[in-house]
């Protein structure tokens, strides 16, 4: 039995059954590259799903948090620390606008930190929650509340919340759901989970009108979409929209464990002390590696080259014109690769096979997430390598066909 069998197999006996058995046991990375428990190295298209901004083992990250956990790893609330108010510094500057921050440990407790503070700044005449359908917000219950999937969503309500849900990127059903009752509007610029769907152009500042208009809040998740990914350091920078509350996580830490809520204008003091907390949240060693990846991106050009590459990677795929390729979409380095069939799965086991690591997102679309660190040469070993593994896959579906 090769050693990914053999970790598998304990991996089933230990874990609960909620995430099946992954397909690839990794054990180191360089790069943009990993390396799987038996020596097989895989170019790594997906970075830990859009978080391993720097790639792997990136000197700036490996020096931040070796000599940040040697110096002093973790104060909890009770006591500050410099790295913290760097970062909050850091965020702010970055946003633009005066604001605040609360520090989590994750997306779905940015989130959760949101729909908190939300509910403070409404008050208790804003009875219910607006989110787009096959939204992802996270899965603790105030954010899978929010979720738009009911495949996830359904069997865990209810939630005691009153959250109605509108299709993504249709400012009319938006403004039909938004009165002065509702406290917040939930949305991601692109929706990651659903397979790196945007929205159309202009929708953000439909949303920011309809809150204006009707004193709801705007509370952006750009938990996936933030730190660069796009090209830019917020996805909602392209319309020059500013939102009331905006939540980060995943790039952020560049692998550490870290999440933000920020709040703009008024929302950021709507919390009163006491009202909020975490244990772990600003956590030294998180801050200083996501202090690490925002220096990195600035020093190494990589909104520009997550620009440049991200259209590269998209226009190569588009070139190869192959018939299980629909449509190639989102910006940067964050794509969506549609397929004219639900052979999703196989790409991505067709890809690893050939040594790259993608995600099959839903049936029909395939995650492209690199590091932004990804050079031209490395996106041009995948897409080189692309056409055997689409005709691959064809060929699976095809069998499923028949079958
Ligand atoms: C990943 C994600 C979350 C949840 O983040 P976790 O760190 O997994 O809790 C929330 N919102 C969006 C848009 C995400 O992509």
């Amino acid at each position: 039995m090769s050693a990914t069998e053999q970790l598998k197999k304990r991996f089933d006996a230990v874990f609960m059954p909620n995430y099946g058995t992954p397909p690839v046991a990794l054990e180191r990375g360089e790069g943009r590259y990993v390396f799987d428990v038996d020596g097989k190295r895989y170019l790594d298209l997906i970075a830990g799903i859009a978080v391993s901004a720097l790639g792997h083992g990136h000197p700036a990250l490996v020096e931040a948090v070796a000599a940040q956990s040697a110096r002093l790893a973790h104060t909890s609330n009770l006591f500050l620390h410099e790295g913290e108010v760097a970062l909050a510094e850091k965020l702010v500057d970055l946003l633009g606008a005066p604001a605040r921050v609360f520090l989590a440990n994750s997306g779905t407790e940015a989130n959760e930190a949101a729909l908190k503070l939300v509910k403070r700044a409404a008050g208790p005449e804003r009875t219910y929650y607006v989110a787009t359908v096959a939204g992802f917000h996270g899965r603790t219950s105030g954010a899978l509340a929010l979720t738009g999937k009911p495949a996830i969503r359904e069997p865990f309500g209810p939630f005691g919340m009153d959250v109605r849900f509108v299709p993504h990127g249709d400012a009319e059903a938006l403004r039909a759901a938004v009165t002065d009752e509702c406290a917040a509007v939930f949305v991601e610029p692109v929706q990651g989970e659903a397979g790196v769907v945007p929205a159309p152009e202009g929708y953000l500042r439909e949303v920011r009108a309809v809150c204006d208009a009707t004193g709801a809040a705007f509370v952006l998740d750009e938990i996936q979409s933030g730190i660069g990914r796009t090209g830019r350091w917020f996805a909602h920078q392209a319309e020059g929209v500013r939102p009331d509350v905006i939540t980060l996580a995943k790039g952020l830490g560049g692998g550490l464990p870290i999440g933000a809520c920020v709040g703009f204008g008024a929302y950021g003091t709507a919390f009163a002390k006491g009202d909020h907390g975490s244990t772990f949240g600003g956590n030294p060693v998180a801050a200083a590696a996501a202090l690490a990846v925002i220096t990195t991106i600035e020093n190494e050009g990589l909104l520009a080259s997550a620009a440049e590459l991200g259209e590269l990677l998209a226009g190569e795929i588009r070139e190869i014109g192959h018939p299980l390729v629909a449509e190639v979409r989102g910006a940067g380095l964050w794509r969506g690769v549609r397929l004219t069939a639900p052979a999703a799965a196989h790409v991505q086991s067709r890809a690893a096979e050939a040594g790259f690591l993608v995600n099959a997102v839903t049936s029909d679309t395939v995650r492209l997430a690199p590091p932004l660190t990804i050079t031209r040469a490395e996106v041009l070993e995948f897409t080189g390598a692309l056409p055997a593994v689409l005709a691959a896959a064809a060929g699976d579906a095809d069998e499923d066909g028949r079958r």
